[in-house]
């Protein structure tokens, strides 16, 4: 199966056209220079203060991280953002030097050992975690004292230490050797919410416990707060780092916040029609004949299926673009393949391209319709995409 690594020569359509058709049933592109401009749209809205982190946790939403770190870092991104100590060290081996944020927790000497060897910055939750890892770093004769994140909850109830103990956590973790603390942050739960009271809160208690912070002597060295939503939503939410995930890819955290920037979805998901049938009125279609035949009908089989990140609920219920054109599909999807209905469409042929995710001509399908079809986000509408599909690099 093709990689990025196998792939880092196809940069264009006609190269990948040249790969025999039935090598490629399904694949992922990722549009390098759509990831660039929206790195480049996102940097002209942050003040010369800010620093940019992509978000590239979770295979970079699904998109590949080395790829995307890689871009995104040229395009003038600063740091970058995973959620595990393994997605840190896989962008080290790949030689990305930018400095890295884990923004999940860890705990056991095994992550603190990886994260002082690849030089990974951990958050700080909790008084007990920062003695662990103060401990651990002592027992390994540590020289450099590791630059840490502490990590406030300000009102999104996951990770972080209340915000009204942030002077006593913040001063612990100044007292213990091996640490230096190198920002302090917190995470918004509403932020992509038109109604911006809740977000409005956090940050107050954010700025009071930065300012209980200030009254005992303690100047933060770097403050963040904001994820893509919040940096599309209000310049006074950016202060040192903005941690932008959603908009890097090219889509919009909220649909209030469309008019802020201009963003050019990433990934587009295509594959092959593999065989072409006619069938007659009342045939059954796929498991449990969910979809019958009402009439005489062209069917196309598409190589790609829920095992491949095709939500399995879009049964029935999706559209893909064939030559430009909106082509619905028909049945449950499988594993590994669906069907179409490809009657407007009567000399579609085997070997053709479907786009599933993307633009064609006039027509575009995005991550979104697909989260709008679903009830759910396109954060994990593109975080399906992580696992089976060869992704190839265009431009
Ligand atoms: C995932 C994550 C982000 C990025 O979120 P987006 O909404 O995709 O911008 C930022 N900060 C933290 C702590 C996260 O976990």
């Amino acid at each position: 199966m093709l990689s990025y690594e196998q792939t880092s020569s196809v940069t264009s359509h006609q190269q990948l056209d040249t790969y025999a058709w039935f090598s490629q049933r399904a694949w992922v592109e990722i549009n390098l220079s759509a990831l660039s401009y929206n790195v480049k749209q996102l940097l002209r809205i942050l003040s010369p203060r800010t620093q940019l982190m992509a978000v590239v946790k979770a295979d970079a939403y699904g998109h590949g991280a080395v790829t995307v770190a890689q871009t995104v870092l040229e395009s003038g991104a600063n740091w970058l953002g995973v959620a595990t100590v393994p997605e840190g060290i896989q962008l080290r081996e790949a030689g990305m030097k930018a400095p890295i944020l884990i923004l999940g927790a860890t705990h056991t000497p095994e992550q603190i050992h990886a994260i002082a060897q690849w030089k990974l910055q951990p958050t700080l939750i909790c008084p007990k975690q920062a003695l662990v890892f103060s401990n651990t770093l002592e027992a390994i004769n540590s020289e450099t004292p590791l630059p840490v994140h502490v990590k406030l909850d300000t009102g999104m109830s996951r990770l972080g230490t209340n915000w009204q103990e942030a002077a006593e956590f913040v001063q612990l973790v100044q007292r213990l050797p091996h640490l230096t603390i190198a920002s302090i942050y917190s995470h918004l739960a509403t932020a992509d919410s038109p109604d911006p009271t809740t977000m409005k809160q956090q940050q107050q208690r954010f700025e009071q416990a930065i300012a209980q912070l200030r009254t005992i002597g303690i100047e933060a060295p770097c403050l963040h707060l904001a994820n893509a939503a919040a940096t599309l939503t209000d310049k006074a939410l950016h202060y040192d780092i903005v941690r932008v995930g959603l908009a890097v890819y090219g889509l919009y955290p909220a649909q209030h916040l469309r008019s802020s920037i201009d963003l050019k979805p990433v990934l587009q998901v295509k594959a092959r029609v593999t065989q072409v049938k006619t069938i007659t009125p009342g045939t059954g279609v796929s498991y449990g004949h969910q979809f019958i035949a009402s009439d005489e009908l062209h069917l196309a089989v598409v190589g790609i299926g829920y095992a491949d990140g095709v939500p399995r609920n879009l049964s029935n219920k999706m559209q893909v673009l064939i030559r430009g054109q909106r082509i619905p599909q028909i049945g449950t999807i499988t594993m590994d393949q669906l069907m179409l209905d490809v009657s407007a469409l009567p000399d579609v042929r085997e070997g053709e391209v479907v786009t599933l995710l993307g633009t064609e001509g006039k027509e575009q399908i995005t991550a979104e319709d697909w989260a709008n079809l679903l009830d759910t986000i396109s954060w994990e509408i593109l975080c399906g995409f992580k696992h089976r599909l060869p992704r190839v690099a265009v431009t």
